[in-house]
């Protein structure tokens, strides 16, 4: 028997670890978004990180809204965040938490910091509280509020709390190290007097905590064992580890910085697709250039193809980018057993198969997956006029073109051998209508084997096709040059939309449904639009093409 290998990961070494030494009992992870924006594939890649820890240690996996905030939430957000969330990885209902329900706790253990001499109001102005603060160089300087009295202090802090205060006036500071190395433990501030409305709490607080103070208290409260977040926060650990152990929690937890995701030459970061939308330069957040996870939904890609990318990336201490083929891969990997093969032309020039007689229409056999029997057959009507491809066609073939030129014979798909004999063009030179004659003999299935062609074709009979839009994407950024310009500005790419608006598709796309998708022969993956898709407009978006430039090893 072969020896199977299983490497786990990092994180995953920490928690057998624990599970071990019985540092904690269980596993419990969470997916804590601020609903500032929507999420993107990077998200995607920190919730099915913590969604597979707890299935595979049998643990639990909240989803808490990060809203302690104000100022940038909104309900819409949070909207989206739940249904991206629900698209990975099922209903959360039953573990799904709001930051903003344990204001009244946040505040209780702000108190208890108080009393232990913990905590402290302070009235040096933000700027002076920066001068105070010291460099990486300097250490800081202790703020004169520093040694005020409990008593003094739990007063102050009430006054904050009830409004007392202008907005700004004081803050809460945690009271530990002004000379620390680590500027983040130099008297972090915890508590500030901010009056903005909360989308959940309304104008009841006046006071919001800090991030640093407030996310760890999150985390306890809910019993999360590994508070799993980005390498940013790295130097932000030993005040998550000050505040539970000062906040006296049984049993705290722990945080375990990776690498956040970056896809080269792919804007990722919320606040760089926020421009892009705010600027109008794509069409909303779901825009199908971005990599949002309602963008890539409406794109097509599925949440098993973002599974299988996220688990062939891993998780790691380093950044880096990787390629966006990688992705691509997955998607084709996902589809390509999945969905059904049929043909599109996108580009239509028309042929008219001269000794084929009017009226005349046969249906043939064509397999809808030939690399899975099971997905069955379907019948295609061909018939004396029909659709090829413009790139199908050449008046004068380059070397190794094998498709159609006058003279040559190719085979129609699921069909004839067809010879093109002659070719109409307009007043600008440009193909119009190319006339063709089949051979009867050859037909598909017929088992002829009297000579061979080396060229394949699709097609699609005239008088049946579907008509639809169908878009073809490409990266928004222009890659050669990278995603800035010298001045900041994101580089586009002018070419990242192309509107194809009469494509020709076969009859069996009638059944075609808002978010189904297809391999269009030949030339890659289709999902229909969910957006602008309507009864009588059928729109497609390119998922991605057939060509890889990514192998897997
Ligand atoms: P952005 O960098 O796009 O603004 P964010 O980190 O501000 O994202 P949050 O809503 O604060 O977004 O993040 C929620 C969680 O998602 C955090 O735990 C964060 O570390 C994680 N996360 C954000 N971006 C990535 C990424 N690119 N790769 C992996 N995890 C990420
Ligand atoms: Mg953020």
């Amino acid at each position: 028997m072969e020896n199977e290998v299983v490497s786990k990961n990092f994180i995953e070494q920490i928690i057998d670890k624990d599970l071990e030494e019985g540092t904690y009992e269980t596993v419990m992870t969470r997916f804590p978004p601020e609903p500032n924006g929507y999420l993107h594939i990077g998200h995607a890649k920190s919730i099915l990180l913590n969604y597979g820890l707890a299935k595979k240690y049998n643990g639990t996996f909240n989803l808490r809204f990060d809203d302690t905030n104000p100022t940038k939430e909104k309900t819409e957000f949070v909207q989206s965040i739940l249904e991206d969330v629900e698209w990975l990885i099922g209903d959360i209902k039953d573990n799904l938490y709001y930051a903003s329900n344990y204001f009244e706790q946040m505040y209780e253990y702000a108190v208890k910091l108080i009393k232990k001499g913990k905590a402290y109001v302070c009235h040096l102005t933000p700027e002076e509280i920066r001068e105070y603060r010291g460099t990486l160089t300097e250490p800081g300087k202790n703020s004169p509020y520093r040694e005020r009295s409990v008593e003094e202090n739990l007063e102050l802090f009430e006054k904050m709390k009830n409004g007392e205060f202008e907005d700004g006036a004081c803050v809460l500071r945690a009271k530990i190290d002004m000379s620390s190395p680590n500027i983040n433990m130099r008297d972090p501030i915890i508590y500030r007097v901010a009056r903005m409305h909360h989308h959940n709490t309304g104008d009841k607080w006046c006071i919001y905590p800090m991030y640093d103070f407030a996310h760890p208290i999150e985390d306890a409260i809910e019993g999360i064992t590994h508070s799993i977040c980005t390498l940013e926060f790295e130097d932000h650990r030993p005040l998550y580890n000050w505040v539970v152990e000062e906040c006296e929690f049984v049993h705290p937890p722990k945080q375990i910085e990776f690498a956040k995701l970056y896809l080269q030459n792919v804007i990722t970061g919320k606040r760089y697709i926020k421009r892009l939308v705010e600027d109008g330069i794509v069409d909303g957040w779901d825009d199908p250039r971005l990599v949002t996870l309602s963008a890539l939904r409406r794109r097509g890609f599925t949440r098993e193809s973002l599974a299988m990318f996220m688990e062939l990336v891993g998780v790691s201490k380093a950044n880096s980018a990787v390629d966006y083929a990688m992705l691509e891969y997955c998607i084709r990997e996902d589809l390509k057993m999945k969905k059904p093969r049929l043909m599109a032309v996108l580009d239509p020039i028309k042929v008219v198969i001269t000794n084929y007689p009017e009226g005349q229409v046969e249906y043939m056999e064509a397999s809808n997956n030939p690399e899975n029997e099971e997905m069955g057959t379907r019948k295609v009507p061909f018939c004396r006029e029909l659709y090829i491809d413009r790139d199908d066609f050449k008046i004068e073939p380059p070397k190794k073109y094998f498709r159609l030129y006058p003279g040559n014979e190719v085979r129609f798909m699921n069909a004839y051998f067809v010879t093109c004999q002659d070719y109409i063009t307009d007043e600008t030179g440009k193909v119009v209508e190319i006339h063709c004659t089949y051979d009867p003999e050859t037909r598909s299935g017929s088992g002829f084997t009297g000579r061979k062609v080396k060229g394949t074709i699709h097609w699609v009979p005239a008088p049946y096709a579907v008509e639809a839009e169908v878009r073809l994407y490409e990266n928004i950024i222009d890659e050669e040059k990278g995603v800035y310009n010298e001045d900041g500005s994101l580089n586009l790419n002018p070419d990242s939309l192309t509107v194809l608006k009469k494509c020709y598709l076969e009859p069996e796309f009638k059944e075609a449904k808002k978010g189904d998708s297809f391999q269009f022969v030949r030339q890659g993956y289709f999902c229909v639009d969910t957006k602008d898709t309507t009864e009588d407009h059928l729109v497609f978006n390119r998922i991605v093409s057939m060509k890889s430039s990514y192998k897997p090893n």
